[in-house]
């Protein structure tokens, strides 16, 4: 298949990445250091940032990205997903870990994982979508616990993370078959019985991408030029466009581009019911008789 060499490069990285901050979550720890050690050691190890790291807390299942200055600290009892991207000339590998501060949930971390492992037993060319998810959700209720239903796996291609097709973590959705070569991400998400198993949009993720071309002057021209340099078509942080045009200007040149629409930005994604969230997440290539997991 075409690129297979830069699909495998790219999850050998993400997963010394992956496994790398999973000892280095722990209370006291800022969510802005995990940020940039994950966005460090993609470049030192070799790869491209294909979004910025994810560390969602808690009822947070996607998005959170901190912002400029960003405060939030991890804390004892809290469950923290760090969900990491890297490309290799456009080539993604997306993977995701659960840190789990809190005993009591520990089991809720393992059937997630326990469903990844089981959906990737699943895959082949040929394969059917809808039961993937339907085992995924089986699977998590058989622990006792329930998966999130609007949120799903995701095919990828070159220099875009969700390229249309999805795989669901619930029965019901999604009738078509997976081909051989096709790229996906896994991601069943799990909370506990008595939450919803929903996400909402909440407040801006600080994750960003670009939208349209506009006629602008000044500033907000050199930004939106260096951004579509710089990221394409994948997602980007906002503290990274900031670092390289700092002070009151770079703050009001990104406000016009936002509000010009010539970028877009993310929600975060919050269980509906306020309910800590766990994840596990693998990028796998589908093949005739099985898969090839890039970022185990
Ligand atoms: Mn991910
Ligand atoms: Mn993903």
């Amino acid at each position: 298949m075409e690129a297979q060499e830069e699909y495998i490069k790219a999850g050998k990285i993400a997963a010394k990445v992956r496994e790398q901050i999973r000892g280095e979550v722990k209370p006291g720890v800022k969510a802005i250091d995990i940020c940039e050690r994950v966005e460090n050691l993609t470049r030192q190890l070799g790869g491209g940032i294909a979004f910025p790291c994810n560390v969602d807390i808690n009822q947070v299942a996607a998005h959170y990205v901190s912002p400029v200055g960003d405060q939030t600290t991890i804390q004892q009892g809290q469950m923290v997903k760090v969900d990491l991207g890297v490309h290799v000339d456009g080539y993604i590998a997306d993977t995701a870990v659960t840190i789990c501060l809190d005993p009591a949930l520990t089991q809720m971390v393992k059937a997630a994982e326990e469903a990844l492992a089981i959906a990737i037993k699943m895959v082949k060319a040929g394969a059917r979508a809808s039961d993937i998810g339907a085992t995924i959700e089986h699977t998590i209720k058989n622990r006792g616990f329930r998966p999130i239903r609007n949120l799903t796996g995701h095919k990828m291609s070159r220099y875009i993370v969700h390229a249309g097709r999805s795989i669901p973590n619930v029965a019901g959705y999604e009738l078509h078959r997976l081909e051989e070569d096709e790229i996906y991400a896994i991601e069943p998400f799990t909370v506990l019985n008595n939450a919803v198993g929903e996400v909402r949009d909440g407040p801006p993720s600080n994750i960003y991408r670009w939208e349209r071309k506009k006629n602008l002057e000044g500033v907000p021209k050199q930004m939106i030029a260096f951004i579509q340099q710089e990221y394409r078509t994948l997602p980007f942080a906002s503290r990274w466009v900031l670092k390289r045009f700092p002070g009151p200007e770079g703050v009001s040149a990104f406000s016009d581009l936002l509000s010009s629409r010539c970028i877009m930005g993310y929600p975060q994604l919050l269980e509906k019911t306020g309910g800590s969230v766990a994840q596990a997440e693998h990028t796998v290539i589908v093949q005739k008789d099985g898969c090839l997991v890039t970022t185990s």
